[in-house]
C-alpha cells in the first residue's frame, strides 16, 4: 500500500498504513449503531462504508515533516505484541518496510507524539531484539502526558493490558521519554490540545503553519460517521459524555477554521474538511498524493 501525503504550510504530512479492515458491522466499533445508522449517510459510501453500512478502518500512523522536524504520530499496534484482541495478538505486519519505503528512517525520527496510550497507538516503538523489547526509533523524545501513562501503567483493560510493560517501559528505561503538558507547545506550529473522553490524557495534535491549519485526531473520532452521529461511543470510550462534547467541539472547530481534519482511524482518504450538515456535520475528504 502506497503512503499518501498532504501539505500543510511547512509541513507535510504522511499516512503509514498498518492495516485496513473492511466490512466492519458498525455495532463492533459503535455498540449501540445499527446498519442504518450508517447507511442514512450515502456520502459514506464508497470511501468509508458500503452499501450494506458496513464500516471501512484504518491502523496508520502519521509522519509530520517540516522545518527540519520529523515527528511520528500514533506507531499502531506493532509486531510480535501479545494482546487480548486476536487481530492485534502477535502481528507481523509489513508497518516498517512501508515507512522506510515512503522516505524515513527510524533513526530520522526527532519526536514520537502518543495522542494516548491504547495499544494500536504505541506498538511500534518498540521491538524484539534478542528477546527483549528495544526502543525502534532511538534518537526520538517519546512524549507522553501524566494522566496517560498513569492509567496505561494501571493495564486494566483490553486495550491497555501488557502496553505499558513491553512498549512504555522500555523507553522509559532508555532516558527516552518526555512527560509533557496535556496542551504543550511542541514549537514549530504544533501544539497538544487536549481531548479528554475516550482515554483520561487523550490528546490530539494541532498543526499551523503559514496560515494553514490541520488537526489530527486521535481516538476522540474512530470514524468518518461520528462526523454526521456524534453521539455514537466507541468501545473504548471511557467517558463517552465527556468524549461526546469533546468530538463535537472538535467538529465545530474545524469546520469553522477550515481546518484540514485528519482522523487517526479514517480509511481510505483520511484527510479532508469538515462541513456543517443540519445540527451535525459531513467529512470531505481530500486526496492526497500518492509517495
Ligand atoms: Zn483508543
Ligand atoms: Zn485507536
Amino acid at each position: 500500500m502506497k503512503a499518501s501525503q498532504w501539505t500543510v504550510g511547512d509541513f507535510t504530512v504522511t499516512s503509514i498504513v498498518e492495516e485496513e479492515y473492511r466490512r466492519v458491522p458498525p455495532e463492533m466499533l459503535f455498540p449501540s449503531a445499527t446498519a442504518d445508522d450508517v447507511k442514512r449517510h450515502g456520502w459514506l459510501v464508497p470511501d468509508f462504508a458500503d452499501e450494506k453500512g458496513r464500516l471501512i478502518l484504518r491502523i496508520q500512523a502519521f509522519v509530520l515533516s517540516g522545518n527540519g522536524r520529523r515527528i511520528l504520530v500514533d506507531p499502531c499496534v506493532g509486531n510480535g505484541k501479545r494482546r487480548a484482541l486476536p487481530y492485534w495478538n502477535e502481528q507481523t505486519f509489513p508497518f516498517l518496510e512501508r515507512f522506510v519505503e515512503a522516505g524515513f528512517s527510524a533513526e530520522g525520527i526527532d519526536t514520537v507524539v502518543h495522542t494516548h496510550l491504547h495499544a494500536d497507538h504505541v506498538g511500534w516503538d518498540t521491538r524484539l531484539e534478542g528477546g527483549r523489547w528495544v526502543p525502534t526509533f532511538p534518537r526520538a523524545r517519546h512524549l507522553y502526558t501524566a494522566r496517560e501513562l498513569a492509567w496505561c501503567k494501571l493495564g486494566d483493560n483490553p486495550g491497555t493490558a501488557g502496553v505499558y510493560e513491553d512498549s512504555v517501559a522500555p523507553i522509559l528505561a532508555a532516558g527516552l521519554a518526555d512527560v509533557v503538558p496535556e496542551d504543550a507547545d511542541l514549537g514549530g506550529g504544533l501544539r497538544l490540545e487536549p481531548t479528554t473522553g475516550h482515554t483520561p490524557g487523550h490528546v490530539s495534535l494541532y498543526i499551523e503553519s503559514r496560515g494553514e491549519r490541520a488537526v489530527i485526531t486521535g481516538d476522540a473520532i474512530h470514524h468518518p460517521v461520528q462526523c454526521a452521529e456524534i453521539h455514537l461511543a466507541e468501545n473504548g470510550d471511557q467517558e463517552p459524555e465527556l468524549a461526546r462534547a469533546m468530538r463535537r467541539r472538535l467538529l465545530e472547530r474545524a469546520a469553522d477554521d477550515k481546518t484540514l481534519f485528519v482522523g487517526t482511524h479514517f480509511p481510505t482518504r483520511p484527510a479532508g474538511r469538515v462541513e456543517r450538515s443540519g445540527a451535525a456535520f459531513r467529512f470531505v475528504p481530500v486526496e492526497g498524493r500518492e509517495r
